[in-house]
């Protein structure tokens, strides 16, 4: 073995190899290695740039961890990585050994391919049948994923699928792009890149057509933008050309990706390092896992928007049944509101065999009130009344409203006579705490209302008008009596 030289003997060999003298540090790759990269010289710039990225953890490997070092140790090891190069990035599998050739030590790495299509050029390509096999159960997988996704997840589950789909075609980078609703500009919403590729996707943001004239004209018109090899790009391209070399772009495909026959945005796939010519299905694949997203997407915005719209009405009805409850001047319960809780108060008494009472409440004198200070003081201290009898009302089923002009009920479910007399006398004291001046008053110099309590045992034969009627004539009685007070029937 003496009389060849060690790297004319890897040169030899079929097998793609990439070496390390453990001596003087030098690195060698064969030329079936340097095909597999598509590099044609083993020049320093395609040794020195080679890095190796843990194909699950997507962790460089350097140091105690790099291949040169794990696989000399174990010539057992098998180890899943993607290769990064200054030409183009390969996902791989790799094993390797010590040998030693003319007293020097190599570590020899044994690299093979391990992507599932023929992207990668390699000489083995696999059917086209069990390439299409593979594929289906990739996009039921991702289909059967996203059928029951929820808001919370949608995003991470895209950006998984795009992955899925990059691994599956050995691609560098997946992205879905959606365009503004005037359709001027285009965000990266979603993005996956192979372990040790540059994202670009935080650069990528409110994108304006006029950044990208030439894609822009191709994805509305035709629906695809196939670049096979971006320096064969036309004069008009100059900007795309521009962008796709700052990111290293070298082989570029997009799909447009419609919503409800909208143009929504777009998916695609980039190539860094070498030409790609993209076939038939290449456009085929990128098209449906497109349209599985986009129908993801469309379902939830429908989702979200049949959301918003029943949030709306919820709220819309919920106003409208405000407004009809309540009253427009004071925003207690109106008479509407009023008639309905008292009828339902009689019947849920009928049925816990209770008691109810009813509080009828006049304000006394108001039509001097108003003359003397005015309709809008009037109202004034109508809300004040209003809210002051509110807030007596201490049990939940209790209700104050408004019956009309200056006169206010009370409702008091399940209330004997005394605790209706306790509250009426609460109220009075409120409205004196109010202290409303109404120095013209015939009887006092502050506002007052008088009160008439009615309570009963809830029977079939009572009704709604009876027990007003009661409370009416108790509060006639009080009136009579000198105003400022009580009167129970
Ligand atoms: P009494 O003590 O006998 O109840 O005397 P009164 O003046 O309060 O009774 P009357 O029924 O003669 O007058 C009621 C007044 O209440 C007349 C009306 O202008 C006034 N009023 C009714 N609704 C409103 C309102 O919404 N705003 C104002 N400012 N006044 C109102
Ligand atoms: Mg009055
Ligand atoms: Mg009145």
């Amino acid at each position: 073995m003496s009389d060849i030289d060690d790297k004319e003997l890897f040169g030899q060999l079929p097998a793609s190899l990439l070496c390390k003298n453990l001596d003087s540090g030098e690195l060698f790759a064969n030329q079936t290695c340097l095909a597999l990269f598509g590099a044609e010289s083993a020049s320093e710039d395609f040794l020195q740039h080679l890095e190796f990225y843990d194909a699950d953890t997507r962790q460089l490997l350097k140091d105690t961890t790099h291949p040169f070092v794990t696989c000399a140790q174990n010539p057992n090891l098998k180890i899943q990585v993607r290769i990064t190069s200054n030409t183009r990035n390969l996902s791989c599998v790799i094993q390797g050994n010590l040998v030693d050739v003319n007293d020097q030590r190599w570590v020899v790495l044994y690299v093979s391919s391990a992507q599932n299509n023929d992207l990668n050029g390699s000489q083995t390509e696999n059917s086209p049948l069990s390439n299409h096999l593979m594929f289906n159960r990739l996009l039921s997988g991702i289909s059967s994923q996203l059928i029951n996704v929820s808001t919370d997840n949608l995003d991470s589950l895209i950006e998984e699928s795009l992955g899925a789909f990059g691994v599956f075609c050995g691609v560098d980078r997946c992205y879905l792009f959606q365009f503004s609703e005037n359709k001027e500009f285009m965000d990266n919403t979603h993005e996956w890149v192979a372990p040790g590729v540059q994202s670009f996707k935080a650069d990528l943001q409110g994108v304006t057509t006029d950044d990208l004239p030439y894609f822009n004209e191709i994805i509305r018109r035709e629906h695809v933008f196939k670049v096979p090899d971006v320096s064969g790009l036309p004069l008009v391209a100059t900007l795309e050309k521009q962008e796709f070399e700052r990111e290293r772009i070298r082989a570029v495909l997009c799909v447009a990706v419609h919503i409800n026959g909208e143009l929504f945005g777009f998916i695609g796939c980039d190539i860094i390092g070498t030409p790609y010519q993209w076939r038939e299905h290449d456009v085929r694949y990128l098209k449906l896992i497109g349209e599985v997203l986009s129908n993801t997407l469309k379902n939830l915005s429908n989702k979200l928007s049949l959301e918003r719209v029943t949030a709306q009405l919820e709220s819309a009805n919920k106003r409208l049944t405000y407004l009809a409850n309540s009253d427009g001047l004071t925003g207690i319960a109106n008479r509407r509101q009023f008639d309905e809780a008292l009828e339902k108060a009689i019947n849920r008494g009928i049925r816990d065999k209770k008691s109810i009472s009813l509080l009828m409440i006049d304000v006394d004198h108001f039509k001097r009130f108003n003359d003397s200070f005015g309709h809008s003081a009037g109202d004034k201290a109508l809300k004040k009344v209003a809210r002051a009898l509110h807030d007596c009302c201490s049990q939940t089923d209790d209700l104050a409203a408004r019956y009309g002009g200056e006169e206010f009920s009370v409702v008091l479910p399940e209330t004997s006579e005394e605790q209706a007399q306790h509250v009426a006398i609460k109220i009075m004291d409120a409205i004196s705490a109010l202290a409303i001046p109404f120095a013209t008053s015939p009887d006092n110099n502050v506002l007052t209302v008088s009160i008439g309590v009615a309570a009963q045992t809830c029977s079939t034969n009572l009704t709604g008008n009876e027990l007003i009627t009661l409370a009416d004539k108790a509060l006639y009685r009080a009136k009579d009596g000198g105003r400022n007070r009580i009167a129970v029937y």
